[in-house]
């Protein structure tokens, strides 16, 4: 039994709740679609949807199959699919003006194609409706299904993201239902049927790992051909999950992101309030430059 640990200043944000945010919030509502920015009320919403213009869009319903022990997304029993996702979630991109759009789902374990269908075509809806925008696809691992995977592949995405969230000693605790060494092959194999394609991986701090873990993480993140790393705090989204261990300052995460890119990555970034899907939108000219 350990105590709750302050939340220290730089972690105090206030949220922005001006016009165009409420609007976009309503659009949301209006064609039943999810995003992460608003499950996770993620503190960085106003700077990505309104100025950044980037959006995370979590497709495939709003239940998974899994139950990581840091994810605000419910578990249980997923409704049935919808196929007319791919449609609204590329009116909505339109809608909103993105430049950028991450486009993520829910495990469906229960879908024999793992939900792959609906993602490639989502991907491909918002091709031909918004060809400039930039797509990054932020997929589950599929339980390992390379036929899936190479089907969510054939959508032509920007980006393909898949994070391994934390350190392999870890990994059971924070999401008992994947393994660390499947996330890592699946991130070799997108690289094999894309070489172009830059790969993505993230990880949280303040779970309890160590600083030769997380440097061990980059290592073989490094080793599975992957180009860009983020690295951001963990918050507890709710008293049920898992505590954190401890606040990283601004300046342990600058170091952080130094030891990643002597380290090779093309891109990493790194700091309390990094997400995912955080200043995505410069990680694909710089990845693309690389
Ligand atoms: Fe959404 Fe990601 Fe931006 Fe947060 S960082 S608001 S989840 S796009
Ligand atoms: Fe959350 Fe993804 Fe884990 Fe499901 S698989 S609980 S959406 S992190």
């Amino acid at each position: 039994q350990h105590e709750y640990l302050r939340k220290p200043d730089w972690l105090k944000t206030k949220i922005n709740t001006n016009e165009s945010y409420i609007g976009l919030k309503k659009l949301m509502r209006n064609k039943k679609l999810n995003t992460v920015c608003e499950e996770a009320r993620c503190p960085n919403i106003h700077e990505c949807w309104s100025e950044r213009r980037t959006a995370t869009f979590m497709i495939l319903g709003d239940t998974c199959t899994r139950g990581c022990r840091f994810c605000a997304v419910k578990t249980g029993l997923p409704t049935e699919l919808d196929f007319g996702e791919p449609e609204r979630v590329a009116d909505s991109v339109e809608i909103m003006g993105l430049k950028h759009v991450v486009v993520t789902a829910v495990a469906r374990d229960d879908l024999k194609d793992g939900g792959a269908g609906v993602f490639a075509e989502s991907v491909r809806a918002i091709r031909r409706r918004v060809p400039g925008c930039t797509i990054e696809i932020l997929p589950s691992d599929m339980k390992g299904d390379y036929e899936s995977l190479s089907a969510l592949m054939s959508s032509g995405p920007d980006i393909f993201n898949h994070n391994i969230e934390t350190v392999r000693r870890l990994t059971p605790r924070v999401r008992a239902k994947a393994t660390y060494d499947r996330s890592l092959q699946l991130l070799k194999r997108v690289k094999e049927i894309a070489p172009t394609i830059p790969t993505k991986s993230s990880i949280m701090v303040g779970l309890g790992e160590t600083k030769e873990e997380i440097m061990q993480a980059m290592d073989d993140l490094r080793a599975h051909n992957v180009d860009i790393m983020t690295i951001g705090q963990y918050l507890q989204p709710t008293k049920k999950h898992l505590m954190v261990e401890r606040y990283y300052h601004p300046d342990e995460f600058a170091e952080l992101k130094e030891i990643a890119m002597s380290k090779g990555f093309s891109h990493c970034e790194a700091g309390p309030l990094v997400r995912s899907s955080y200043h995505a939108d410069e990680q694909v000219s710089q990845a693309s430059a690389h």
